[in-house]
C-alpha cells in the first residue's frame, strides 16, 4: 500500500495547545504528517510568518514524522498536490466549526477529487480555545501559558521584554 501523507493546514497566529493536540494525534494516523503554515501577502496577522514558524518548530520538534512547511498565497489542495498529500486534516470544536469546515471540505473536494478531507474533534479542554482567544490575553497581557506551547510563550516574553512588536 502506498503511503499515507496527511496535510494539517492552518494560519497558526499562534499555534495553540489545541493545534498541537489535533497534531500530535494525526501523525499517529498518517505516515507523514505536513504542517502546513499558510498565510497571504495582504492578511497580515499578529505575528510575523517567520515568528509563527519558529514557534512552530519548536512546539513540534518531537514528533519525528512531522513536517512544518510555510506556503504564501496559495491554495491548500495546489500545496497537497506539490507534496503528494493524501488526506487533509482538520480540526472540530463545534458545530460553527462544522458548518465552516464542511463547506471547505467540499469546495475543496472539487478541486482535487482525490485528496480526501478528514476531521479530528478536539479534546474536551481545548473546545473553547482559538489563536483569536490567544490574541486577545497578549493585548491585555494577560497569562497565555496554560493554553499554549512553550515555545509562544517564550517569544512572547522576548519580543515584550526587548520592547519589540509581536
Ligand atoms: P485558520 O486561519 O485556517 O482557521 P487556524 O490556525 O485557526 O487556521 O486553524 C487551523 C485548523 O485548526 C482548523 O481546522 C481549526 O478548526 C483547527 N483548530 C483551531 N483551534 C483548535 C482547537 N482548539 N482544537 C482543535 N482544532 C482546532
Amino acid at each position: 500500500m502506498s503511503d499515507k501523507i496527511g496535510l494539517f493546514a492552518g494560519s497558526f497566529d499562534p499555534v495553540t495547545n489545541g493545534h498541537v493536540d489535533i497534531i500530535r494525534r494525526a501523525s499517529k494516523l498518517f505516515d507523514k504528517l505536513y504542517v502546513g503554515l499558510f498565510y497571504n501577502k495582504n492578511k497580515t496577522g499578529l505575528f510575523e510568518p517567520a515568528s509563527r514558524q519558529k514557534m512552530l518548530k519548536e512546539a513540534l520538534a518531537d514528533l519525528k514524522n512531522v513536517e512544518v512547511i510555510v506556503a504564501r498565497d496559495s491554495l491548500a489542495v495546489d500545496i497537497a498536490r506539490q507534496h503528494g498529500v493524501t488526506h487533509l486534516v482538520r480540526g472540530l470544536r463545534n458545530a460553527q466549526d462544522l458548518e465552516y469546515e464542511a463547506n471547505l471540505a467540499f469546495f475543496n473536494s472539487q478541486l482535487a477529487q482525490e485528496i480526501e478531507t478528514v476531521f479530528l474533534l478536539t479534546a474536551l479542554d481545548y473546545r473553547y480555545l482559538s489563536s483569536s482567544r490567544i490574541r486577545e490575553l497578549i493585548y491585555f497581557k494577560a497569562d497565555i501559558s496554560p493554553y499554549v506551547p512553550q515555545a509562544v510563550v517564550k517569544e512572547v516574553e522576548q519580543k515584550s521584554e526587548n520592547n519589540q512588536k509581536i
